[in-house]
């Protein structure tokens, strides 16, 4: 039966699926063949969640926190999070502006439910993470792409704003999925300038947060919460900084009138995600931090041995991405060299040709570059990058 014949909604008909879940699905199903997959495609942490974590999570089942909690989450997760901003930025956003939910990815779909409709304009800079586009159609608004140029780092840049007229919000997304960009804090403050000015909501997307490794300096939109206090949606998850992907736990800052609003749509969806995953995760909040710490050295050993190995090999140039866990490569002398006319086509020839699974560029609003995540093994990323230089060569010197 075709989608037609179903009679799907309209709605669907601009959105695709994950691009990165449909690399994960095909480098699965070549793995379940028996080839030996590099996957570079990964966008989750390949630790384990702290044990501290699991135990407090076991702890909440004997205890029978097995019911409906507040729509907004538990109290003693609300206010776990807002004293983390109180006490790591000086932000006085209190229990009642802070809802959990499913992930970051749902929050930030209860903000764009909450706040977009037919006629939106939404700035998106690309390289983006592939949801944020897709939310902002499934919405019925627009996404104005706004590039963030290589030779700049991929910084998003408040004047490249200025062009654009009557925006209903800005998305920024720091450290960024994929390119790894970090938005330096007087960047922050002229986008927080740009959003007081304009009334456009500023939704940062600070999911990577605790990913960052220098050079330069990691500042949260959250230093900018008592000029935008109206106007700043602060969306984070404990996913990859606990490495809880499977728990299902983000959260959104906010004013107290749009938190109430995402409450709302959130009574009529989910209702709230996981009591037990609400109880592990206030423990990783409240508990000691140091595997934190640890992951985000292993992290950075990745990064700095990916990134020299990649600028070895011809046809690839890879600037230093100060944070999360992601690498974006220009690929394009190497896609000349192996006669591909798209990073589609390159990604798609890597995998089946070598074994390396990539996510082409296109997937992220820019053809040209691939995104390899170094959350996996070190010799498994020196495997991937000596597969790629047997099959590219060597940089000349
Ligand atoms: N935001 C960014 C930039 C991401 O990369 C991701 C996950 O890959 C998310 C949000 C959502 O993560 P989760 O829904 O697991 O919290």
């Amino acid at each position: 039966m075709t989608s037609r014949d179903m009679r799907l909604a309209q709605r669907l008909s601009a959105v695709s699926l994950s691009p990165t879940l449909a690399v994960m699905m095909e480098s699965k199903a070549l793995k379940e063949r028996g080839v030996d997959v590099v996957d570079f495609g990964a966008g989750e942490p390949d630790f384990d969640t702290p044990e501290n974590i699991k135990r407090a999570a076991v702890e909440a089942l004997r205890n029978n926190l097995t019911h409906y909690t507040d729509t907004g989450g538990l109290l003693d997760l609300r206010r776990a999070i807002a004293a983390r901003y109180k006490e790591r930025h000086g932000a006085g956003w209190g229990p009642d502006e802070v809802i959990t939910g499913c992930g970051g990815k749902n929050v930030l779909f209860l903000v764009a439910l909450s706040l977009f409709e037919a006629g939106d304009r939404v700035a998106i800079y690309a390289p983006y993470w592939v949801s944020f586009p897709e939310q902002v159609k499934l919405c019925g608004a627009a996404p104005v792409i706004i590039e963030a140029r290589e030779a700049d780092g991929f910084v998003s840049r408040a004047r490249d704003l200025e062009a654009h007229r009557d925006l209903k919000a800005v998305i920024v997304n720091s450290p960024c999925n994929p390119s790894g960009a970090v938005i330096p804090p007087d960047e922050v403050e002229r986008l927080a300038a740009f959003a007081a000015r304009t009334g456009a909501w500023l939704i940062s997307d600070e999911t990577y947060d605790t990913f960052h490794y220098g050079p330069g300096t990691f500042a949260s939109l959250a230093s900018e919460h008592a000029r935008l206090r109206d106007r700043l949606v602060l969306v984070n998850s404990l996913s990859k900084t606990y490495a809880m992907t499977g728990w299902r736990v983000g959260y959104a800052l906010g004013p107290r009138s749009l938190i109430d609003a995402l409450r709302k749509v959130q009574s009529h969806d989910a209702t709230h995600t996981s009591s037990i995953s609400q109880a592990a995760a206030v423990e990783a909040l409240n508990g000691p931090q140091d595997s934190v710490a640890s992951m985000r050295e292993e992290y950075r050993r990745r990064r700095d041995d990916l990134v020299r190995s990649l600028n070895g090999i011809r046809g690839i140039a890879c600037t230093l991405p100060p944070g999360s866990f992601y690498v974006f490569p220009n690929v394009k002398g190497a896609m000349t060299a192996l006669g591909c006319a798209t990073s589609i086509e390159f990604a798609r020839r890597l995998m089946t040709e070598i074994g390396v699974a990539t996510v082409p560029g296109e997937a992220f609003g820019a053809p040209g570059y691939v995104r390899l995540s170094y959350a996996l093994a070190l010799d498994r990323i020196r495997e991937g990058a000596g597969r790629l230089l047997r099959l590219l060569g060597r940089r000349d010197a």
